[in-house]
């Protein structure tokens, strides 16, 4: 087990965030906004860190490596940068030195900082990374990313858009007003950042006292699509990273392992089924169309019957790899012993699990959780009916790392700053405000 840390660290060489009016305006806006940058911050040179094979190809054919030698090339670095975790070109010893100094001219292999790491008294670990800019008035793109280790397995949770516009009236993410999609770079950057932070690399050991499975398996074995942002919403970056996560000479996570979890976007569904092949989560939450339609507002687009049906035509569908459905326990709104009942039925003939989350307060929420024995009766119900109904445990609760209350400091301190402003206060000032945070 681990020993006990419960510390908020923030990263000592991490730069300060300038906040102005016009970053703000160009560098985000309201509706998802589509970039092509890698993930590193990379001064001097775009990192490569998160790129595909084909990305990686038009960056060596972009320095002169010859069309005959690029597959070689590309296999080469992929070796280096997704099974070893390399961080300097010189460590690639099997590369000329010639093509290595090249790659140092005109690329990095920069991660995105790492703004933050908070570890909580159960081994949870919570990121808060920040992208690397998109434009010299943006500050970079913050996200949060969660590690929970168990015995057995690590999982990471990962963010797939930067806030979300979807409004789920109980999630804290739903309230963030600035969003943007991150790259398939930038949320395959997530893994390698996790994977540095713990030591799972060929050679490589977790820091001191860090809680890691201990079963013999890499220390990150799971994905869940479950941080902040719709995935459904950047199907196609979310596809590509899949790939890249998931390939057998590289990073080597089984997609039986990567589970996407969508609030319900009907159209995105079979996609995802068929080009990138994982598990499925669906944010159901609610058994009538009117109370879903205020919980999970997608609903009034896409309803039960749509989702359901969507459902049972996914891809690969079967009683080896069912389709999990999350169902958050809100207290005497979703809770009661006819909602249970209804569920069951509703989901007839779905090879399903149900997931009930306990809900997870943040400040100024209007729920509140379900009463244990509520969510007992509940879940008894649901596993007389023949289904699975684990309680999803709550991990990291003292760092604010549960579902749902991933919320980027960057929109923390962007309202900040707009009060700041407001109240006559330089942008300079949040600087203090936050460090003092
Ligand atoms: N946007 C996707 C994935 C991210 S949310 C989706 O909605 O499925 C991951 C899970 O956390 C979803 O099931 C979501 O409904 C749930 N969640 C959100 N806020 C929560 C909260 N405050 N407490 C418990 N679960 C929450
Ligand atoms: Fe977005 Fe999912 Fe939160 Fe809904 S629950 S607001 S879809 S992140």
């Amino acid at each position: 087990m681990a020993t006990v840390l419960d510390i908020a660290k923030r990263n000592p060489n991490a730069a300060p965030v300038a906040v102005s009016n016009a970053a703000r305006a160009a560098g985000f806006i309201e509706k998802t906004a589509e970039l092509t940058v890698a993930a590193g911050a990379a001064p001097g040179g775009a990192s490569l860190v998160g790129l595909t094979r084909d990305q990686l190809k038009d960056s060596l054919a972009a320095i002169g490596v010859p069309e005959r030698e690029l597959k070689m090339r590309v296999a080469q670095l992929w070796h280096w940068i997704y099974f070893r975790g390399a961080k300097d070109f010189a460590e690639m010893t099997n590369m000329g030195k010639e093509l290595r100094a090249k790659l140092s001219q005109a690329y990095t292999l920069a991660r995105p900082q790492v703004v933050s790491e908070q570890v909580s008294k159960d081994g949870t670990r919570k990121w808060l990374i920040r992208m690397a800019s998109t434009g010299p008035l943006d500050k970079g793109a913050e996200i949060e990313c969660v590690y929970i280790p168990e015995v057995d397995r690590g999982t990471l949770c990962v963010s797939s858009q930067v806030g979300c516009t979807l409004t789920c009236s109980f999630c804290h993410t739903g309230t963030q007003r600035l969003v943007r999609n991150l790259t398939s770079a930038e949320i395959v950057a997530q893994l390698i950042v996790a994977r540095d932070a713990i030591g799972d690399w060929p050679g490589a050991t977790p820091p001191e006292g860090a809680f890691v499975p201990n079963d013999g398996g890499r220390f990150v074995s799971n994905i869940v699509f479950m941080g902040m942002g719709e995935p459904l919403y950047n199907t196609d970056n979310v596809v590509a990273a899949i790939d890249v996560m998931s390939d057998g000479e590289g990073l080597t996570l089984s997609r039986r392992r990567i589970t996407v979890s969508t609030s319900g976007v009907v159209p995105q569904m079979e996609r995802l089924g068929a080009e990138a092949n994982t598990m499925l989560a669906i944010s159901l939450h609610a058994v009538r169309d009117e109370l879903r339609d205020e919980l999970v507002p997608i609903n009034r687009k896409y309803d039960i019957k749509q989702l359901l049906d969507a459902c049972r035509a996914y891809p690969g569908l079967s009683n080896a790899r069912r389709i999990t459905f999350e169902y958050v326990m809100l207290k005497g709104v979703n809770d009661s012993d006819a909602d249970a009942r209804t569920l069951v039925q509703l989901l007839k003939g779905i090879p399903a699990k149900i997931n009930l989350i306990p809900f997870n307060p943040w400040p100024g929420s209007k729920y509140e959780c379900s009463d244990w024995e509520r969510i007992e009766r509940f879940s008894e119900i649901v596993y007389r009916a023949g289904y699975a109904s684990p309680v999803r445990t709550p991990r990291g609760r003292d760092i604010l790392a549960a579902c749902g209350q991933l919320k980027s400091e960057t929109e923390k301190l962007r309202a900040r700053a707009r009060m700041m402003a407001e109240q006559g206060i330089g942008a300079e000032g949040v600087y203090a405000v936050r460090d003092g945070e």
